[in-house]
């Protein structure tokens, strides 16, 4: 029998709902049970991939292309499976799918209703999905907080799915936050009870309670969330503040989450197996050395757009023992002032990141050419790839060089719209999303870093090195390491002897995993740590 955990949010949104969420499949998860996850998004959206980053964070991109809420990629790195885009269901596709039916006449004489058309849609994404996926048990976090009119729907949803599926097969767990007024240090557990009582007043009583709060819960206030939530006292569980979020699962499962789960849901599970997870945890929270990254782009300030970025330069530095601290740089304050370049000769390594739009790519172009030219490691990711192509270009002496995204009748176009965008002109999902294989030439570092001919990375982009300059960059001294299979579409780039200048037009961050760093990350983080050692910071 399936089990589903719904996730619900109380208080307010960023209290890592989604980081709790993947740790209780964790939980599940080293008791042997296989673990899926699904992410509700209520809003209209049909999927995330028309939002501004800078305002909604990552739009974080499965193996299949979908173009999803970022905490598709926590459940990713925790759980350490491949989600595919049907794990993030929005109210946008539910309507559009019981609209769609309407309108064919599928539902010919009824009058369609909230209930019961769209919770059943609801619930039959839910089930369906959980069901492909061949999990145990499905971990369903439905975004925003308790009491926002948009999740209605969903709530409902859920509530009616363990009248349907049975007590022992649908749980509910509530995360909520206990903030630290005063001086003192007591703990306020009154937001949680208004909370749950929201909750109860829609009819879901949740049966544990996650409180994110600084430190851990006191008995007190422990005590009056259990009485005023109508929960036993041993379901009251703590989300504390955290060296690494890969903390939780561990945290959690010492204060029995675990034991509580199996023994709600009936489960026959064995003992929990953390070696491997603990393992890993050394690296993040007892790093010997530590590396400082620049990571330049636009509204650099705004860490949660390149939350992927952020994670895979943890993994990679976890696996070189180091700790990495990230200052973003605003690349537009190159382009007022050159001298600020020399600002990164303070760094280990210079990381320019995916992005859109011509606003700042001077500023990224410069920082690119200086880190090129004092042999300061560069790692560029997709618009970062594109931008090193375009340094390159003009060091070779095609000045004008250009993205045509940036500057449409740029003299030397190296870098063009692919040919199948040409006719594109919506621009939902129309991008090249997705997983696609890329062959690697041996002899070079890209090779040296994945040890395999073929690998399959995740995409999102209209643009591509213009075939019509690759001899010419060649000639240069440029190496393209990575091409797709026929051969046509440029995936890596690099230049050797330096001591790292590698783009991707790829993004290995989707695929990086806290037990399995993105080798391309990896080895940029070995490099950045290689000059740090030399000179001489530790
Ligand atoms: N704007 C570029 C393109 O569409 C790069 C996209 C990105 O960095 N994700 O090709």
């Amino acid at each position: 029998m399936l089990k589903y955990i719904f996730i619900t949010g109380g208080v307010m949104s960023g209290i890592g709902k989604g980081v709790t969420a993947a740790s209780v499949g964790k939980i599940l998860q080293s008791r042997g049970l296989a673990v899926t996850a699904i992410k509700i998004d209520p809003y209209l959206n049909v999927d995330a991939g028309t939002m501004n980053p800078y305002i909604h964070g990552e739009v974080f991109v499965t193996e299949d292309g979908g173009e999803t809420d970022m905490d598709l990629g926590t459940y990713e790195r925790f759980l350490d499976v491949n989600i595919s885009k049907e794990h993030n269901i929005t109210t946008g596709q539910i309507y559009l799918t019981v609209i769609g039916r309407e309108r064919k006449g599928e539902l010919l004489g009824r009058c369609i209703q909230i209930i019961p058309h769209i919770t059943d849609e609801i619930k039959d994404r839910i089930r369906s999905t959980a069901k492909k996926s061949k999990a145990d048990c499905a971990i369903i976090e439905i975004g925003g907080t308790v009491g926002d009119i948009e999740s209605l729907p969903f709530l409902e949803a859920a509530r009616q799915m363990r009248l349907e599926e049975g007590q022992s097969n649908v749980l509910y767990i509530h995360v909520t936050l206990v903030p630290v007024l005063d001086v003192v240090g007591e703990q306020k557990t009154k937001p949680t009870q208004h909370s749950v009582q929201e909750l109860r007043r829609i009819g879901i009583q949740p049966d544990a309670v996650v409180v994110r709060s600084q430190s851990e819960l006191k008995p007190e206030p422990k005590k009056k969330i259990a009485l005023f939530c109508n929960i036993e006292e041993r379901a009251v569980f703590t989300s504390p503040d955290m060296r690494s979020v890969y903390e939780l699962p561990l945290i959690l499962d010492e204060q029995s989450l675990g034991e509580y789960l199996s023994e709600r849901m009936l489960l026959k599970t064995r003992k929990p197996d953390w070696k491997a997870w603990r393992r890993m945890l050394q690296g993040f929270i007892n790093p010997e050395y530590r590396v400082e990254i620049a990571v330049c782009g636009k509204y650099a300030e705004l860490a949660d757009s390149y939350v992927s970025i952020n994670e895979a330069l943890r993994h990679a530095g976890a696996a070189n023992n180091a700790s990495v601290k990230i200052s973003w740089v605003e690349t537009e304050i190159f382009e007022e002032d050159p001298s600020r370049l020399q600002g990164l000769e303070g760094y280990d390594g210079v990381l320019i990141p995916g992005g859109f739009g011509a606003r700042g790519t001077e500023g990224k172009i410069a920082a690119i050419s200086y880190a090129r030219q004092k042999n300061i490691p560069f790692l560029g990711i997709c618009f970062g790839f594109q931008m090193a192509i375009v340094e390159f270009a003009r060091h070779i002496g095609l000045d004008g060089a250009n993205s045509t995204e940036v500057e449409p009748e740029a003299e030397h176009p190296v870098v063009d719209l692919m040919p199948e965008q040409q006719s594109v002109d919506q621009k939902g999902a129309t991008m090249r999303l997705g997983a696609n294989e890329i062959v690697l030439t041996p002899g070079t570092l890209a090779y040296r870093l994945y040890r395999r001919k073929s690998i399959f990375e995740r995409h999102r982009h209209r643009y591509e090195v213009n075939q019509r300059y690759l001899a010419r960059l060649e000639e240069g001294g440029l190496v393209f390491s990575g091409r797709s299979p026929d051969g046509l579409r440029m995936e890596i780039l690099e230049l050797p002897g330096s001591l790292f200048h590698l783009a991707t037009q790829f993004h290995g961050e989707f695929k990086s995993r806290p037990v399995k760093p993105a080798p391309t990350y990896n080895g940029f983080v070995a490099a950045c740590l290689e000059r740090a050692t030399a000179t001489g910071k530790k």
